[in-house]
């Protein structure tokens, strides 16, 4: 038996009126997605926690069995679980673009070189010798801290503030906090030198390396990993999964949808679980093109899913699909609330197709989201 995990990041919306009320999940077409929950059971997830920030690694988390409460300590320091950085704390270093407010929170989308010179800067030019930046993707980078603080800080995600006063949500808290202040001060005079994209770089998730249990003695599968993401390479990397690269990734809805599709049918050949997450549909989110991110399902549904269904062996394959959490259009950002999901290859249900409302009324109802894997592997009787 092969295990099949899903994740289109962002896809659950909430009713819109532009579209008569529904949900873009709704209004897309969707054969393949909607076989899937035709075919299997279906409800609906909670996969974040209470008191928990929606991002993409607790949710991820959460699905894969991982209980945050215990394990979770920052997204710089799952970051870095993906580059193998060791390190007292590790902060997300992201390269924003700011006034007074924040302006742009993705760097207008820097490359991955133009980024790197500019990490390169800062290390040459660095006021503290414990401190070190890595390069990461595009705007996504890290500062890992050498030496022994308290992780007292309280911390800002730059995407939650845009438009906003930038000095209302600097670091808080002790010592840490006032050396996080500095740099982002500090950066400010450094990079317009080496880039006209981003002139500040915005400190924030930061902790220590976690420890998480490994997903083969918790679910007793071999697991593999394929994302466009440094932050599911981390967990892949933090939980003992492979993690299978794949070239041509934008991370965007021009994503290289052959080469994910070809990397997971021959995963799947090798390892007993496999997990695609991809990103595109998520990106449109955020930008809260709403035609984008109905055509954006359209294409997942069809480039991704569909080729899947079409070649792998279906007699031999569990899926389970699940955003890792919605991404209303309307909000431009991500929100703690559940998401549906499908799970084909045991039981059927009576909802037909997939979406927000049709799967909370099937046969699973309303879980925990770290109930899934339970559900999914069925290493206990269900
Ligand atoms: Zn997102």
């Amino acid at each position: 038996m092969k295990f099949l995990l899903l994740v289109p990041d962002g896809m659950a919306d909430w009713r819109i009126e532009k579209l008569g009320n529904k949900t873009p999940l709704e209004v897309a077409e969707k054969l393949n997605i909607d076989f899937i929950a035709k075919e299997g059971s279906c409800g609906s997830a909670l996969t974040v926690p209470k008191g928990f920030e929606p991002g993409s690694d607790v949710a991820n988390l959460t699905i894969l069995g991982v209980d945050v409460r215990k394990y979770y300590t920052g997204r710089g320091p799952i970051e870095a679980l993906a580059s193998g950085i060791k390190a007292n704390l590790v902060f997300r270093c992201n390269l924003v673009k700011v006034s007074d407010v924040m302006l742009d929170y993705a760097g207008g989308r820097i490359s991955d070189s133009e980024a790197r010179k500019v990490i390169e800067h800062l290390n040459a030019n660095k006021t503290f010798d414990f401190v070190k930046f890595y390069p990461g993707k595009s705007y996504r980078n890290l500062l890992a801290i050498n030496k022994e603080f308290e992780n007292d800080v309280k911390t800002f995600a730059p995407h939650d503030i845009q438009g906003k006063k930038i000095s209302d949500f600097m670091p808080k808290g002790g010592k840490i906090a006032e050396i996080l202040c500095e740099l982002m001060e500090w950066s400010k005079e450094v990079l317009p030198l080496v880039t006209e994209k981003a002139n500040m770089i915005w400190l924030w998730g930061g902790g220590k390396i976690p420890n998480f249990p490994k997903f083969q003695e918790s679910w007793r599968v071999k697991g593999a990993m394929i994302s466009e993401v440094d932050l599911l390479k981390g967990i892949a990397n933090g939980l003992g999964m492979e993690f299978v690269e794949v070239e041509g990734l934008t991370g965007y809805v021009d994503t290289n949808y052959k080469g994910l599709v070809k990397a997971t049918l021959k995963s799947l050949e090798k390892f007993d679980f496999v997990a695609l997450h991809t990103e595109g549909i998520d990106e449109v989110s955020h930008e809260g093109d709403l035609e984008g991110k109905i055509e954006a399902i359209e294409i997942y549904d069809e480039e991704i899913v569909g080729k899947i269904l079409d070649k792998a062996d279906l007699e031999e394959l569990k899926i389970l699909i699940l955003p890792d959490h919605p991404t209303p259009i309307e909000l431009k950002t991500h929100v703690a609330e559940s998401v549906p999901f499908a799970i084909y290859g045991y039981e059927r249900d009576e909802v037909k197709s997939f979406s927000e409302f049709s799967c909370a009324k099937g046969r699973y109802g309303s879980i925990n989201g770290l109930r899934l894997m339970n559900y999914f592997i069925r290493r206990e009787k269900f």
